[in-house]
């Protein structure tokens, strides 16, 4: 039984009482806001919204909710039904639309489900238009149309297939050349949308595919994350059919890992290293990714040439620091691409896409390329912590302690150290700070993430 309301977004659990869980009324409520919020903000006579799902088994029931309070304020929608989120950010601009929508909980198990919402470029909208929204919202700020203005709501059913269109269509994507390197690879999709888009751009491309959970029934057959530990049918899988690799993508469809040939991870963080790798080996220039991803995308950045730097956690400030910057690629270590030549959302079609191409290029096994990478490993900790103390007194007596080392207050405390780094946020939602290090081994990693929680503890004592 869970509402979050946040800046960016409302995501909650299904079923129970009004105000504790994403019912239809909190639902109806929220989409109203952001119809509210869109008028006041474009200012247009008409204006036009893309609707899109995961395949969430709630899926349906959201979406009817969302799309007939988006008509009921006089917008018109076009519903894509089952999709992407990345699809839906494709569409926006495609169609000329003043705002999307996507409903679903992205890596969150079944029960979940989440208003994703987007501005007319199709890009996640920032914490200042989320904070006008959920304050609408709060008020019930928003006035409903007169019967004969009424929105429209029509339906295009081949989203994905257009999706698929835009990725193939980028120059550094060759669907002749990964056809004739004849790869086999298995896909897991969990049983979402991810089901239908990724085994039909692979097929495009000419790659035999072997189908695990590709159904779009939302009946995820494992937890969606693509963490390790969820992953262990499609590395059997891999091994077993003897595929080139092996792609897994959460439920919408943003996040992507792959597995190798002997069904081992090539790691989420590497995801992203790769396909940078790539592009960056034909369109040398800067990177950006979050300060919790991987050092090993600024040693491949700085082998090509290039700069990278760090912005802070979550998808639009990766989005901000990238056109700030000007970056070729960047993204997030969890296995999100951010491609700008394509859209300013991460995807996990351009991702596996570009891979691909690399691969088909390169002729080499996958374990091989994840050999050629600098090698580290991550420890993903947190202290609780008792709600009476001052979590930011903390992280600033933490950044006291290390002001000689290389320092980031972008986003809670990051330190840099030659050899490794130490990342502590402060949660909005609870007491407690994560504790995220990474370093040349697993052992290091979790021996520096226990030297910080002693400190933290020394520090409060
Ligand atoms: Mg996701």
């Amino acid at each position: 039984m869970t509402l979050i309301k946040s800046i960016s977004g409302i995501r909650g659990t299904i079923g129970g009482n009004t105000g504790e869980n994403l019912t239809p009324i909190d639902t109806v409520k929220f989409a109203a806001a952001y119809g509210a919020w869109l008028k006041n903000e474009y200012k247009k006579e008409k204006l036009k919204v893309v609707v899109g799902r995961d395949a969430r088994i709630s899926g349906k029931m959201i979406q009817e909710l969302t799309m007939n309070t988006l008509i009921g304020l006089g917008i018109d929608v076009i519903d894509i039904g089952l999709s992407t989120t990345p699809t839906v950010e494709v569409a926006v601009p495609l169609e000329s639309a003043d705002g999307g929508i996507i409903l679903t909980a992205s890596h969150n198990p079944k029960q979940w489900n989440a208003l994703k919402l987007l501005n007319n470029k199709g890009e996640f909208l920032d914490g200042e238009a989320g904070a006008k929204i959920l304050k609408i919202a709060e008020a019930e700020d928003f006035e409903f149309s007169q019967v004969d203005k009424l929105g429209k709501i029509s339906v295009i059913d081949d989203y994905i297939e257009r999706h698929i269109e835009e990725v193939l269509k980028l120059k550094l994507v060759d669907g002749e050349k990964v056809a004739k390197a004849n790869l086999r690879v298995a896909v897991d999709a969990v049983n979402s949308t991810g089901g239908i888009a990724i085994p039909a751009l692979l097929k495009k491309m000419g790659v035999e595919v072997i189908e695990l959970y590709c159904e779009p029934n939302g009946h995820f057959p494992h937890n969606p994350e693509p963490l390790k530990e969820h992953l262990t049918d499609i590395c059997e899988l891999v091994k077993e059919k003897k595929a080139d690799f092996g792609i897994v993508v959460d439920p919408d469809v943003d996040r992507l890992a792959f597995i190798d040939e002997n069904g081992e991870m090539f790691g989420e963080e590497y995801t992203l290293v790769a396909c940078a790798d790539y592009v960056l080996s034909k369109t040398p220039g800067d990177t950006v990714s979050n300060l919790s991803s991987s050092r090993a995308l600024s040693d491949i950045t700085r082998k090509h040439g290039g700069s990278y730097e760090a912005s802070a956690v979550g998808e639009v400030n990766v989005v901000k620091l990238m056109k700030d910057n000007n970056a070729i690629i960047g993204g997030e270590g969890n296995g999100g691409i951010i491609y700008p030549e394509a859209h300013y959302g991460r995807d996990s079609l351009v991702g596996a896409a570009l891979f691909l191409t690399y691969l088909a290029e390169n002729g080499k096994k996958v374990s091989e390329l994840r050999g050629e990478y600098p090698s580290y490993f991550m420890s993903k900790n947190k202290i609780e912590l008792t709600p009476d103390l001052d979590v930011d007194g903390i992280l600033k007596a933490v950044e006291k302690r290390h002001s000689g080392e290389e320092i980031s207050t972008v986003d809670g405390v990051k330190i840099d150290f030659p050899e490794n780094w130490v990342h502590l946020r402060k949660s909005n939602t609870e007491p407690i700070i994560r504790i995220y290090t990474e370093a040349k081994s697993q052992q290091e990693a979790d021996e520096l993430a226990q030297k910080m929680i002693k400190e933290i503890e020394d520090i409060i004592s």
